[in-house]
């Protein structure tokens, strides 16, 4: 069994949808972990809602669980493996011969991360687009600007791959607070603030060199 969403349908309706109960939630857990030709996701426009815990992601969540492994264990936030990852895929053709399967669509999360400014743990936000040909590897095709590649498996594609691949590369290399206000390194004045503002201050000066200047 399988359910079928046609992009006509709208967004909206299949969000209420997945309000109405555990059965729809399970299919489209397992259309994520469905393996099936990316010509098949495709010939069917198929439509897949995101509703997942980041434990479900066992990559990232390994990712996640090392950053934590900083933290002293009663600091050590314990629903982290509970968040939920929501967003929406969506596979078509984008050629009318139908040799260029696609997909397309976004996600977000909020995942547990350890600030390294200030060592404390909090939510990062997470927000990824797809955009992305699927093509086999050898594959190529031209004029589909803004789009990426997607290397298949063989022919085939695994939803929750490709979605979690997406996640992982989203991951900051350095996560701190956006918000100055609750990081604890920057609301005590100005102890340590010269040395840890350095880099930031560096950067901006070799941009604004960059951006100013006559030439390269
Ligand atoms: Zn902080």
């Amino acid at each position: 069994m399988q359910r079928v969403h046609y992009p006509d349908q709208g967004a909206a309706s299949g969000f209420d949808s997945s309000l109405r109960g555990p059965y729809h939630a399970r299919a489209m857990a397992n259309l994520l972990r469905d393996r099936r030709p990316a010509a098949e996701w495709a010939s069917v426009a198929q439509v897949i809602e995101i509703e997942e815990k980041i434990g479900s992601f066992k990559g990232l969540a390994e990712v996640v669980a090392a950053d934590l492994a900083a933290l002293d264990p009663d600091k050590l936030p314990s629903d982290w493996r509970e968040m939920i990852v929501s967003g929406e895929l969506r596979f078509d053709f984008l050629d009318a011969e139908r040799h260029v399967p696609a997909v397309t669509g976004s996600a977000t999360a909020e995942v547990s991360a350890v600030c390294q400014r200030c060592l404390e743990p909090f939510q990062l936000t997470l927000a990824v687009d797809a955009r992305l040909l699927l093509l086999e590897e050898q594959q190529t095709v031209d004029g589909y600007d803004g789009f990426e590649v997607w290397e298949l498996e063989g022919n085939t594609l695994r939803p929750q791959d490709l979605l979690e691949e997406l996640l992982i590369m989203a991951l900051p290399f350095s996560a701190m607070h956006d918000n100055m206000a609750v990081c604890k390194a920057l609301s005590t004045k100005n102890d340590g603030a010269d040395e840890l503002t350095r880099p930031f201050a560096a950067l901006r000066a070799r941009m604004e060199q960059k951006h100013n200047g006559p030439d390269e």
